[in-house]
C-alpha cells in the first residue's frame, strides 16, 4: 500500500503511516460494523431468530429449530420469556428503499 501523503510504502495492514503518521483509510475502516436486528423479510413471529439467523449467517430454520427445543426442553417459560425481551430489546432491520431511476432529460434539439 502506498501513503496517499507522502507516496511510501508501507505494509497493507497499516493503520499509519511510519513515515509521517498519516492516518491510513483501510478496508476494515469503512466496512459497515454488523448488529444484530430483528428481520422483516425473515420472520414467523417478531424476527427475532431471522435476526439471529441473519447475524451469524445461517438458516433460519436452523436458529427456530434450536430455539423451540430449547424452549421445550427448559419448561417453555424460559425460551417464551428470552423470546419476549428479545423482541423488545432487539430493534427492527431498518428498511433499505432503493434510489428511484433518475429520469433522463430530454435531449436539446439539433441546431
Ligand atoms: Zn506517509
Amino acid at each position: 500500500m502506498i501513503c496517499p501523503n507522502c507516496q511510501r510504502e508501507i505494509a497493507d495492514y497499516s493503520r499509519y503511516c511510519y513515515f509521517c503518521g498519516k492516518h491510513q483509510a483501510t478496508a476494515f475502516s469503512g466496512a459497515p460494523t454488523r448488529r444484530l436486528h430483528r428481520s422483516v423479510s425473515d420472520c414467523k413471529l417478531a424476527g427475532v431468530c431471522g435476526g439471529l439467523a441473519e447475524y451469524f449467517e445461517t438458516d433460519s430454520t436452523i436458529v427456530r429449530l434450536v430455539w423451540v427445543l430449547v424452549t421445550l426442553m427448559t419448561g417453555i417459560v424460559p425460551g417464551a420469556v428470552v423470546y419476549l425481551v428479545a423482541w423488545l430489546i432487539m430493534p427492527e432491520m431498518p428498511v433499505v428503499v432503493p434510489a428511484a431511476p433518475v429520469q433522463n432529460a430530454p435531449e436539446a434539439p439539433h441546431t
